[in-house]
Parts: structure tokens; sequence; C-alpha cells
């Protein structure tokens, strides 16, 4: 569209959007809160009146729902995505000065947890397509004091647990996933005939079950996994005051519990997990058909080996000014955001880390072209089309 005709139309349309549709949300909770609301309503009524809100029935129902679900033999419940990070650290027993193996690309509480235990981020490239840690440079990394690598499986995808797998048995390390995006993603790994569940493929994996999560409650709340008794055991000791039993402590720990209320409502929700990871599938296959031919728009990587739960859509953006795109699309009552504008080694609380402008190029370039769209279980129709033709129409200007 081109031309005065063309400005006309295209300002027609969007008024009609703009007057007609729902508001366009980065995750829409209200309106998925009102699909489930009878039930939800219901359960938290029930522990109102049991007045049961720590430790109770809930909690100990969805630990068991969730290990059946992700087929893993422990799932071990926290209050949030970082602690069950920081938690999972402090079991496999790293001493301050261990180094630990991390992507610069990621959220900061898989850094930040590893600088606050005293330990030694060691910040690694990601691959450029799947955004998840680059192996080849992880094993570059590597040196005595390397105790454990943290893979991100970020965005919804996991990383390449194989390579993964077979460079922490080389070299004696352990594995901690950080699924807080990803609960839900499939891995097929060359070691296993059945696809296994991301977060129970190393030795701990963690979640976040924050709001926005693919599996969110309605305050904060997280969760450790592991197929490991010894580790398990260790891990449950940790969360609770380091008890071993009531008011032994045998090792310091933390306080960190999930709660009776939001346990409820994850169980309500983790029984449609599986339709809400379909909902962002099919709204990430509109978005993949509608730039397939924009070549300024490079469309999400699905890697060979994993499910991908879109946890974000994150696109790549070449040769187009992604501030001015945002503009125009929040004019349009569109919201967009970038994850994440800084990778961890250049934040200013990591200095000390002794890392500069460059170090991770490939990262820091990345940082520069993401932008992810808005992607939830509620998005209708005409709001995505409304998305496409809004960004379409802000290239062919
Ligand atoms: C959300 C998130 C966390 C932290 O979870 P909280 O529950 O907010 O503490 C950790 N890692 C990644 C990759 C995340 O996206």
């Amino acid at each position: 569209m081109t031309g005065k005709s063309g400005h006309i139309k295209r300002y027609l349309r969007t008024s009609f959007f703009l007057a007609h549709m729902k508001p366009i949300q980065l995750v829409d909770l209200k309106t998925q809160y009102h699909k489930i609301k009878p039930e939800v309503d219901e359960a938290i009524m029930g522990i109102l009146e049991d007045s049961a809100f720590i430790g109770g029935e809930h909690v100990r129902l969805f630990t068991r729902e969730l290990e059946a679900y992700l087929g893993v033999k422990h799932v071990i419940p926290c209050a949030n995505g970082t602690d069950a990070l920081q938690i999972a650290l402090m079991a496999i027993g790293c001493k301050p000065g261990d180094e630990v193996l991390t992507p610069s690309f990621t959220y900061i509480a898989t850094c930040e947890v590893i600088g606050l235990l005293g330990l030694v981020p060691v910040f690694v490239e990601v691959d450029a397509d799947t955004f998840t840690l680059d192996v080849q440079d992880a094993i570059s990394k590597i040196t005595s004091k390397t105790k454990a690598i943290v893979p991100v499986h970020l965005y919804g995808q996991c990383a390449d647990m194989d390579a993964i797998t077979d460079l922490a048995a080389e070299h004696n390390l352990y594995i901690i996933e950080d699924t807080a995006q990803a609960i839900g993603a499939k891995y097929k790994s060359k070691h296993s005939d059945k696809p296994e569940s991301a977060g129970c493929i190393g030795h701990i994996g963690t979640t976040s079950f924050f709001p926005s999560k693919n599996l969110g409650c309605y305050g904060d709340g997280g969760a450790i996994m592991t197929n490991d008794n010894t580790l398990a055991a260790k891990i449950r000791m940790i969360a609770n005051h380091g008890q071993s039993e009531r008011y032994y402590h045998d090792i310091i720990g933390v306080n960190s519990r999930l709660d009776n209320i939001q346990a409820a409502v994850l169980r309500i929700k983790l029984r449609r997990l599986d339709e809400y990871e379909a909902s962002r599938q099919s709204v990430a296959q509109f978005y993949d058909k509608a730039f397939k031919d924009i070549n300024e728009i490079e469309t999400p990587v699905s890697s060979p080996s994993s499910s991908h739960v879109y946890h974000q859509y994150t696109m790549k953006l070449q040769g187009i000014d992604r501030t001015k795109l945002q503009e125009h699309l929040s004019d349009l009552g569109i919201p967009s955001n970038i994850y994440y504008p800084v990778p961890a080694h250049l934040q200013k609380g990591y200095e000390e880390y002794g890392y500069v402008k460059g170090d991770l190029q490939l990262t820091e370039s990345l940082c520069e072209k993401v932008l992810s769209l808005p992607i939830h279980t509620e998005l209708e129709n005409d709001q995505l089309n409304h998305i496409v033709n809004s960004i379409k129409d802000f290239i062919k200007k």
C-alpha cells in the first residue's frame, strides 16, 4: 500500500481495530482467570475456610501431580524460581571460588544466585538460532575450578542437552537446568527412546511459577526437580532451614515454601497446561506464517531435538530501527518487549567478574536485534491480524 489511498485505508483499519478489539497485552492473565474462575474461587475459598495456608493438602497433591506430568521422581516446591536455582547450587556442594558456566543471554536470576553464593559466573555465548547455551564456547571455558553448568531453556525450548550431558560427564560437572521459561517442553535425547521433560534431564532442574510464566500461579512460586534420591533429600532439607527433624538443623538452609493457595491454583492450571502450550504454539505459527517472506524479520528457529512452548515469541530484526518499530506498535495499541536489553556480563553489578564489551560479541549483538511480541493463551484472531498488519505496514513504509 502506497500513496494517499493506502494511508487512508490503513488509518480506517486501525481505527476500526482499536474501537472494536479487546486491548492487546503482553500477557492476559485476567481473561485466562475468568475461564477457570469457578474452580479457582472454590479452591481458594476452601483454603480460607480450612485456614491451612502453609504446607496444606494442595501443596502435597500438586507436587505428586507435577511429578507425574513431568515423569520425574522428585519435585520439591519452593518460593520462586530464583530460590530454586540457589537451593540447587547449594545442594551440589559448591564452595566459594568454584566456577559455574552460564549463558550471559538470560534473565539475571540465573547469574545472580551464582554470585550470591560466592561462586564465579563464567559467561558463555548462546547459539545464534536457538538462544540457548553454545556448547563449544562452554568447553573452551572449562577450568579445574568448574563445578557446574547451568543451561537455560530460554524462550521455551531446550538447550542442546545431549552435548551438555556429554560435556558434563567428561568433566565431572553438575547440570542444573533453568526451566523457568520451558515447563512442559519435551526433549528427544539420543540416550533415551522417549522424549524427556525439560528440567528432568540434568542432575537438577528448576522452574518458576511467577504469574506470567507458562505455568503461573497468583503470586510467587517455584520448584526443583530431580531423579536423584540423595540430591532430593538434600534439597528438601536446604529448603526447610537445613532441618533433618523438627528443630534439628544439620546444615545451614533457607526458608523457601510454596503456599497452599498457590498450589491450588497450580493444580487447576496444570490440568490445562497442554492446552495452554498448544494455544501459544498456534500463535507462534500464525506469526511464523505472516512473517515468512519478510527479509527484515527472522522468526524463531526451532531446535530439531526439542519442542517449543513459546514462553516468548522473539524475532531477530535486521535493517529496521527497533525503537521506531516499538513506538509505531505502541501507538497502535500493541505492546512489545526486549528480553534482554543488556547481557549479564555487561551489567553494572557484575563488573567484579571483569568482563568488558566485546567479550561475548554474539550475545551483545543479539541483545540489539531481539524483539518479543505478545504471546499468551488468550490472543484472538483480530488481535493477531492487527499485530502482523501493523508490523508489515511499518516495514513497507
Ligand atoms: C523467571 C525466571 C527466573 C526466576 O524466577 P522467579 O520466580 O521470578 O524468581 C529464573 N530464570 C529465568 C530464565 C526466568 O525466566
